[in-house]
């Protein structure tokens, strides 16, 4: 599905919120996965505000504002290897030595051909050389150095310019930074760049079953893990966040925590209360104070997710049971969040195939990301389901490093058979 012209512009939150069949195709209560990535694509609107940072401060940020490089670099013709930079004097092959070229020497020297001068990495290779020779492939004797063969012009020559040129856009807004870039940065000359506003990301939980750790624990009680687990995703986002705790299941008190949330962040993220229990009053309150793009997803573990604007914060309603939370955070919050946060171009690791030891049962419906241990035997990656795939079985979480992704047509998957699998290494 693409979202043409006339299609982008009858899609307004507010509009689809209030009469959702004014879009052919569009339920909120059970959009397929690649559905949803592309609704959202229409309304994660980036951020705007820049601010100047250092460049060892810029790691996981993204950049605001076009990198024009002032310099060329490498910024003059050096050696690559230490050597002997020589002149050709037609098929000679012995050359004289008049000197030597170390690394930092700011000064253009000159060899004529027939002359050598010995140089070191990174020295300025002199007027008049034609390749550079590496020590290892030459005898140096009397003031002399003799090679087998001629090289070919320009070897070992790093030019000018050759990495990045003077006047080129050499990182685009857009563009998340990693150690690479930071270093890239460096080599520029640059010791501040513009980057994003890192966002606020406010969150809570939601549940009178739901308790603190710290607590005494009673029998029909929870602990609220899903609050670590989401600070903990969070964390490896650069974002700076507030944990609102966990909210009883009552509309007014969460309402108002709501509407607080939204005074002081760019996106909430909430589990639990999303579903369709007694309880579950998110979806209540939201209809009031917010708009609602989808409440339901075509997909297992997850199918309670909520996404929505309240005022100027995007919103995201994530299910209570903790695998649940988890797979719908790594899988659409995650990418979401990429996008607010100004980066273009973010995707989530490809999947690549693996044979799968167990048969799966899956009925076709839903698309499942089942936990999976991806192993290597014989030269081949084998995939363990793990035992448990309840939403619930959190530690299936942990022994898992890989998704199996089922797409939402597939049925029962015969043991021996190849799977999609997602790594988990570049997800977290
Ligand atoms: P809900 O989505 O509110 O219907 O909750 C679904 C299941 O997830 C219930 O069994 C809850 O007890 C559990 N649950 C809800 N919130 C949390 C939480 N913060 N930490 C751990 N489990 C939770
Ligand atoms: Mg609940």
């Amino acid at each position: 599905m693409q979202f043409n012209q006339e299609m982008k512009k009858s899609i307004n939150l507010k509009k689809l919120s209030k009469d959702p069949s004014c879009l052919s195709d569009y339920d909120p209560n059970a959009m397929d996965f690649e559905k949803a990535q592309l609704y959202l694509e229409q309304f994660l609107t980036p951020v705007t505000a820049v601010e100047k940072l250092p460049i060892q401060d810029a790691l996981g940020r993204v950049i605001a504002k076009d990198i024009k490089s002032s310099i060329n670099v490498p910024n003059y013709d050096n050696s690559a290897m230490d050597g002997y930079a020589i002149g050709l004097n037609q098929n000679q092959l012995t050359f004289k030595v008049i000197g030597s070229i170390f690394a930092g020497s700011t000064t253009l020297q000159k060899i004529k051909p027939g002359q050598a001068m010995q140089i070191m990495t990174g020295g300025r290779i002199p007027k008049g050389c034609d390749a550079v020779i590496p020590i290892e492939l030459l005898n140096e004797h009397d003031g002399l150095i003799t090679i087998d063969e001629l090289p070919k012009k320009y070897a070992n020559i790093r030019n000018i310019g050759e990495d990045v040129k003077k006047g080129e856009v050499i990182l685009k807004q857009g563009h998340f930074i990693r150690p690479a870039e930071v270093g890239l940065l460096a080599s520029l000359g640059l010791a501040h760049i513009n980057v994003f506003k890192k966002l606020t990301v406010v969150f809570f939980s939601s549940g009178d079953e739901v308790i603190s750790v710290g607590m005494p624990i009673k029998i029909g009680q929870v602990y609220d893990s899903n609050r670590y687990s989401i600070r903990a995703m969070l964390s490896r986002l650069n974002v700076d966040f507030i944990d609102f705790k966990n909210v009883i299941d009552d509309k007014t008190v969460i309402k108002k925590t709501l509407l607080k949330a939204a005074s002081k962040a760019d996106l909430i993220i909430t589990s639990g209360g999303v579903s369709v229990g007694k309880a579950d009053y998110m979806k209540e309150v939201l209809a009031e104070i917010g708009e609602v793009l989808f409440w339901k997803l075509s997909i297992k573990p997850g199918r309670p997710l909520a996404y929505g604007k309240i005022k100027q914060a995007h919103y995201f309603g994530l299910p209570g049971n903790p695998v649940s939370a988890m797979v719908t955070f790594y899988q659409i919050v995650q990418p979401a969040i990429k996008k607010i946060m100004g980066q273009t171009n973010y995707h989530l690791p490809p999947c690549f195939q693996a044979k799968c030891s167990t048969s799966i049962k899956k009925r076709p419906g839903r698309m499942e990301f089942q936990r999976g241990v991806l192993i290597k035997k014989n030269d081949e990656w084998i995939v363990n389901p793990t035992p448990h795939q309840g939403s619930g079985i959190l530690s299936s979480m942990t022994q898992a490093n890989c998704f199996i992704v089922l797409n939402k047509n597939d049925s029962f998957v015969e043991k021996g058979s190849t799977v999609n699998v997602q790594i988990m290494d570049g997800i977290i």
